[in-house]
């Protein structure tokens, strides 16, 4: 709601899919002054926070953590790694597995691709034959977006390894997990994943500021030949410091913020957790597929073994703008959406449903969205969020 003077009244519904909404009790929890961060009351929070993440994560390996955003921890991962002129093994989901790729590159790797429909995801049998086709085990790392927030879906870790079993093939397997971890199960140990990329500000329910790798026994022998040139990103100089982590100053405040978010998770219980994701997901799709009525929007993924618990990016209809629809809805609504982006711009919005997230606050996203449709003439089936709520209902 807009006043006359054009400032927005009410809370702002934040339905984009990162950062995300961060808890009262998160923002409770950081808002105090500054500590040293060899300080050790600090170590305690520290120790706390870090050893919960670990949980989350559900990994006994080591957690290597950088103040950064997402970027900054596929470049550590990457540089720890390898070294100039090994190959990777990208399987494409969207926007965030071509980037990935685009930084390989950048960095002097080769990068192969598992090419994929956007739609529907890379098909597991492509990926088994290009591991199987790498007799000469030229592929150093398989590098898999779980969660592309680009295109709203997901890439099954667990059927990835069993293709790298099947195949006997050595590559370490690299998994990006910014927008599942924390809405999504993720299991690192039990999926045997060598490197898992996360950042604070999506399932973790943090402000944007710290992103890290966790690195299993394998990939620290591997970081121990990778020649690829880093310094700020160095595991080899971390590991000596208190927190075993950053090479530089520590984002206090965040792991106040953490310690906090992480208990939020465990008292909910990560299972509950990721069932409330796909509950609230399944209201999104069920709103989307009738609003596709009357060649409406539509969801963009069409594959449901991929659909996205945290994320949904819809498609418009030939000859209407997913921006201005968002417009409409920030600027009537105080409603944020994501858009869409690389070749996907204008032509999909996107709603992120993950993180500190209930019925009310999605069904008034969606309520948001149909009506900016009506405003926007943009011709759609009718009742979309009745649908939504008869699910969750
Ligand atoms: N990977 C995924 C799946 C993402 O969603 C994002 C950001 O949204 C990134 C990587 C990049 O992270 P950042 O924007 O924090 O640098």
């Amino acid at each position: 709601m807009t006043t006359t003077s054009g400032k927005p009244r009410g809370r702002q519904f934040f339905a984009n899919p990162g950062p995300t909404n961060i808890p009262d009790s998160v923002l409770r929890a950081i808002d105090r002054p500054t500590i040293d961060f060899n300080d050790p009351a600090f170590m305690a929070v520290y120790d706390a926070a870090y050893a919960g993440l670990k949980r989350v994560l559900r990994t006994e390996q080591h957690l290597f953590l950088y103040t950064a955003s997402g970027h900054a921890a596929w470049e550590a991962t990457l540089t720890n790694l390898l070294s100039p002129g090994d190959t990777i093994l990208m399987l494409e989901s969207g926007y965030f597995s071509d980037t990935w790729a685009r930084m390989a590159q950048a960095l002097g790797l080769e990068v192969e691709q598992v090419a994929a429909d956007w739609r529907q995801g890379a098909e597991i049998a492509d990926i088994r034959a290009a591991l199987a086709g790498d007799s000469a085990h030229a592929i150093k790392a398989v590098c898999v977006v779980h969660n592309d927030t680009a295109t709203g879906l997901t890439t099954p870790l667990q059927d990835v390894r069993a293709a790298l079993d099947a195949t006997r093939h050595p590559a370490l397997l690299l998994a990006d997990t910014i927008s599942s971890l924390g809405s999504i199960d993720v299991r690192m140990d039990e999926w045997r994943i060598d490197a898992v990329v996360g950042g604070s500000q999506k399932g973790l329910m943090l402000p944007t500021g710290f992103s890290f790798t966790a690195a299993s026994q394998k990939a620290l022998a591997a970081h121990a030949e990778a020649k690829l040139a880093r310094f700020y990103f160095d595991w080899s100089l971390m590991v000596d410091r208190p927190q075993h982590s950053f090479v530089g100053t520590v984002p206090v405040h965040l792991f106040y913020g953490l310690r906090e978010s992480v208990r939020l998770l465990e008292e909910e219980g990560l299972d509950n957790v990721f069932a409330r994701h796909a509950r609230l997901a399944e209201a999104v799709r069920r709103c989307v597929r009738v609003w596709s009525g009357n060649n409406g929007p539509q969801l963009f993924c069409v594959n449901p073994a991929r659909f996205s618990n945290s994320v949904t990016a819809v498609l418009m209809p030939e000859g209407h703008d997913g921006d201005a629809l968002r417009r409409v809805c920030r600027e009537r609504f105080n409603v944020s959406l994501g858009g869409g982006l690389g070749k996907l711009g204008g032509r999909v919005f996107r709603v992120g449903h993950l993180g500190d997230l209930n019925e009310p606050m999605v069904l008034g996203a969606l309520a948001a969205v149909e009506m900016a449709l009506r405003i926007q003439a943009v011709p759609h089936g009718r009742g979309g969020v009745d649908a939504a709520m008869d699910w969750l209902a």
